[in-house]
């Protein structure tokens, strides 16, 4: 495959870059010390068409795709913002789902308002008993006349108080072990139906999207708002992945990046035994590796959101960027963070918010255990693991 970036892409890189130089540093500190939601960023991101950036033209959209998206957020999360949950939940878990599986009616009237920033969406898929196993969701969706009824619970929902739609995964048929994947239906529910009830759950990070249960007590949803068919939710639901996983890494990258450049500026200028720190081998060679490991995941992300465009399988690709970039994320940020010895430990060097973000990366939306399954299973062709 021979990569190269448009002239387009590169201003895209650049917009990017120069949007997220907009907002200090101090600026992501404050809001991730107070868990308060960066909403003069998010409104930067909106105006300036990033989070339709992969919606067509026709429905007010940017008209690019999952390259020109995971570009940017490369470039915002080199600058520090913390944008990994801002473009999963809204551009793809609302974007482009309803793109890629939404009815004509469901795009004419969502889409537009996901692009102007009206419309926002959160994502309910995991219950207590039924995080990595998806198949086990016992959150059920009943006919009733033109409507279906919705009752059971979801845990660890990020954003639903900022959010009007949620993208949720139900049961419409029990859980039958001789056909696993029937009977999983999606909707698209407005979040403030009757029926539904949340309550915040105290997740030890610094995200600036809070979590959530959500109770859903006979919640009414009109037949036509079902995303995709009846029973066969897996369909629309594994096809987010990829891109949902492309979102992960691209984090993942970014934070690496924003870390790897800090430590290295420290390096240079402190002097310990006389001599800059980073020119021992001890401080110099760990963030050399780091450098050539995130260069390595930032081109399979690249090429994993190529692929995706063209239509192509990227599983591969999506699922190695996502595994890589969160653990060799996490190494270069806690390598980073070593560098810069006690100072590193404070909230002013400003590597704490980003060593504990990039650690859900290793575990949401999917685990790296889940992860490797899959290239054990579908890249080397080794027998199911679980
Ligand atoms: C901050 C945060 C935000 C989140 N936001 C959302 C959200 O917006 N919407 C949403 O629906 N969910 C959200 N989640 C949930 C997240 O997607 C799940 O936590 C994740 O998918 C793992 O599911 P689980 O927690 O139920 O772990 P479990 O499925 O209980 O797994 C526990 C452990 O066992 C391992 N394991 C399980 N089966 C196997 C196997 N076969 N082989 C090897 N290891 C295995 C897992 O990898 C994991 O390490 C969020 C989570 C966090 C922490």
């Amino acid at each position: 495959m021979r990569f190269e970036l448009t002239d387009e892409q590169r201003m895209i890189k650049s917009a990017a870059a120069e949007l997220a130089q907009g907002f200090e540093e101090e600026y992501w500190i404050e809001k991730s010390r107070g868990n308060e939601y960066p909403r003069e960023f998010y409104d930067e991101l909106v105006k300036n068409g990033w989070i339709g950036i992969a919606i067509p033209e026709e429905y007010g959209g940017g008209g690019m795709g999952m390259l020109e998206m995971v570009l940017g957020m490369v470039e915002f999360g080199n600058q520090g913002a913390d944008v990994g949950l801002m473009f999963v939940l809204t551009p793809v878990f609302g974007g482009l789902s309803v793109l890629k599986h939404g009815s004509e009616q469901q795009k004419e009237e969502l889409l537009p308002k996901i692009a102007n920033g009206d419309m926002r969406f959160c994502f309910g898929i995991t219950e207590p008993d039924a995080g990595s196993n998806a198949l086990k969701t016992t959150t059920t969706a009943g006919k009733r006349g033109d409507n279906y009824v919705i009752n059971g619970k979801k845990t660890l929902i990020s954003g639903i108080d900022l959010a009007q739609k949620m993208l949720v995964v139900t049961r419409t048929m029990p859980y039958d072990p001789k056909h696993k994947v029937a009977g999983i239906t999606l909707f698209l529910v407005d979040v403030d139906s009757p029926g539904i009830d949340t309550s915040e759950l105290d997740v030890g990070l610094s995200l600036l999207e809070k979590q959530y249960e959500v109770f859903f007590d006979d919640v009414e949803v009109p037949a036509e708002n079902m995303l995709g068919e009846e029973h066969r939710g897996l369909i629309p639901l594994f096809d987010t992945l990829n891109p949902e996983r492309m979102t992960g890494a691209s984090n993942g990258v970014g934070f690496a990046n924003f870390a790897i450049n800090k430590a290295v500026e420290y390096a240079k200028m402190r002097q310990v035994f006389d001599v800059p720190i980073g020119s021992h081998q001890g401080i110099q060679f760990p963030l050399a590796d780091s450098r050539a490991k995130i260069d390595a995941v930032e081109l399979l992300l690249y090429k994993a959101a190529y692929l995706y465009d063209k239509g192509m399988p990227c599983g591969r690709e999506a699922n190695t960027a996502k595994y890589l970039a969160s653990e060799f994320g996490f190494e270069a940020v806690d390598r980073a963070v070593q560098t810069m010895g006690g100072y590193g430990l404070t909230e002013e060097a400003g590597l704490m918010r980003v060593w504990k973000n990039i650690r859900l990366i290793k575990t949401a939306p999917v685990t790296n255990q889940l992860v490797l399954a899959y290239i054990g299973q579908h890249v080397l062709g080794m027998p199911k693991s679980y």
